[in-house]
């Protein structure tokens, strides 16, 4: 693809639709745009110039500009994205949400909020909270990624199993349009079959049709009692072989079924310097239990913990006070950090199964491990199947050793995920790091309907070019 360069006339365009003090080329600066926490392969490609919109009209501005003059654009939310999404492959403008970033509307009548994208997906939590209600959309980087990077990579996290990832919650989206029109798919209605949900194709689009500006979200009422379960267990095969019993015979949907095995709780703890109870297990669930009522809140989660007993479970520690529960959640959502910090070579996974298959799946990494003799460790979302397995890079391997036993680990480990009935990415998107795998779960028909999207939204293709399927 052949783009043009970021010229003197087209910095003073762009300063003259944001202002110079949302324009930066400092390089200090655009290093920081040129790349996300994706660690392996980590891509850093310098973009040309960053641009901090802080209205609609401005980035639909900026983008009528892009496509004239056949620059690229790379939308940016917090960069916490791990496949590569917010690099700037072709350099060009970066486009930073970042000053977009007021909570606009919360209206109680209809159970919506509606916010810029900018705003970090937390402070929607905390807000909602305040008002007695519920933002049910939780990743674990839900204190620093932003609510539209959510959107285009339709987050998932702790909740999905009883609430669904991000696009569950999403009612509407107004989207300036790679020609910088501007316009609005759904609205606060429930219901809607005008026409294609065009909501839901923006959803998990990881910012290639459109740029998401501003965003409709769907509220819940926030339950009253909420109980965590930690819950060890001696071996990695009866904590995974229990995850569908608890739906199954325990006949409620819990919040969160999360697992962790014995290396990542270890690291992590290591990290913190924090502690779990029982960490000499070999895997740990957390199942969330929430209501109204206390005491069906206690029945639900007596029951629970006996199914937990009969199944193998070395203990059941109950956390029913917020100070318990943040102490096991810390150490839950802080695992991809700590391997980040105690394996700075390592690429972390984000493989789905329907969850049936996760024992097998566990198994299968198990054999990947010992065939290519590299480490494995694995935690994630039992409860949607979503295993989060990161290879970590052995110091005695020289890097050459290291990525040649990962290019073979990861092949398995994507063929065995297929042939589970899974794909390879649940909730991180394909961005870059994946992109040249799609055609091992997707038909040549998906992959050309995907094209055809791409060019219909952005004939030039223009906005946040490279990412999902290969053009060139
Ligand atoms: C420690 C850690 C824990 C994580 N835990 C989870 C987890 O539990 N669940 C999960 O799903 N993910 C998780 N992630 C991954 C990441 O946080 C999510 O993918 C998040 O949604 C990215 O948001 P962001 O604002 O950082 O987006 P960025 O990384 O900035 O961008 C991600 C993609 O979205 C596009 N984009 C951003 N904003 C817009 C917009 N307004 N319009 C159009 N396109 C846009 C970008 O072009 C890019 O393709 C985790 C990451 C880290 C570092």
């Amino acid at each position: 693809m052949k783009y043009n360069k970021v010229n003197e006339r087209i910095i003073r365009r762009l300063k003259k639709i944001v202002g110079e003090r949302n324009v930066t080329t400092d390089p200090e600066k655009l290093e920081i745009y040129s790349h996300d926490e994706e660690g392996h392969p980590r891509v850093e490609v310098m973009p040309e110039v960053v641009v901090f919109p802080e209205t609609t009209q401005q980035v639909s501005k900026i983008m009528k500009l892009a496509n004239e003059e056949l620059i690229p654009v790379t939308p940016r939310g917090a960069g916490t994205g791990l496949s590569g999404g917010a690099v700037p492959l072709y350099r060009g403008i970066v486009l930073s949400l970042e000053k977009m970033n007021r909570i606009l509307e919360l209206d109680e009548k209809n159970l919506t909020i509606t916010v810029e994208p900018g705003v970090v997906t937390g402070e929607i939590q905390k807000f909602a909270n305040r008002h007695g209600l519920l933002y049910a959309g939780d990743p674990c980087s839900g204190d620093s990624s932003f609510i539209g990077g959510n959107v285009a990579e339709n987050a998932g996290g702790n909740k999905v199993i009883k609430y669904g990832p991000t696009g569950s919650h999403v009612l509407g989206l107004e989207v300036v349009l790679p020609n910088g029109e501007v316009t609005f798919f759904g609205g606060k209605r429930v219901k809607d079959v005008t026409g294609y949900n065009f909501v839901q194709l923006m959803i998990g689009s990881e910012g290639t049709l459109g740029i998401v500006t501003k965003i409709v979200l769907r509220l819940l009422p926030l339950p009253k009692y909420v109980v965590d379960l930690l819950v060890p267990f001696k071996t990695m095969k009866e904590a995974i072989d229990f995850v569908p019993i608890i739906v199954r015979e325990g006949k409620i949907v819990p919040t969160s079924i999360e697992f962790m095995d014995r290396p990542s709780l270890l690291l992590t703890e290591q990290f913190l310097n924090a502690k779990l109870p029982y960490d000499d297990a070999e895997a740990q669930l957390i199942i969330e239990l929430e209501g109204n009522n206390k005491s069906a809140v206690e029945d639900d989660y007596e029951r629970i913990g006996n199914l937990c007993f009969e199944h193998g479970a070395l203990e059941v520690f109950v956390a029913d006070n917020r100070n318990t529960r943040e102490r096991i959640w810390r150490i839950r959502k802080s695992i991809a950090e700590a391997v980040n910090a105690l394996y700075p070579a390592n690429c972390l996974e984000d493989v789905v199964v329907p969850t049936s298959n996760i024992p097998e799946l566990m198994r299968e990494v198990d054999e990947i491990s010992r065939k290519h003799n590299v480490k494995a460790i694995s935690y994630g979302h039992a409860g949607d199947g979503n295993v989060h397995v990161t290879f970590l890079k052995d110091e005695k391997d020289s890097e050459e050793v290291w990525i040649k036993k990962l290019k073979a680990a990861l092949e398995d480990l994507y063929s065995i995920t297929k042939n589970l009935g899974g794909t390879i990415s649940g909730e991180h998107g394909i961005g870059l790091k994946r992109r040249d795998y799609v055609e091992l779960v997707l038909d040549k028909a998906q992959i050309e309907l995907i094209k055809s999207v791409k060019r219909a939204f952005d004939p030039n293709l223009i906005l946040n070019p490279g990412k999902i399927v290969r053009f060139e």
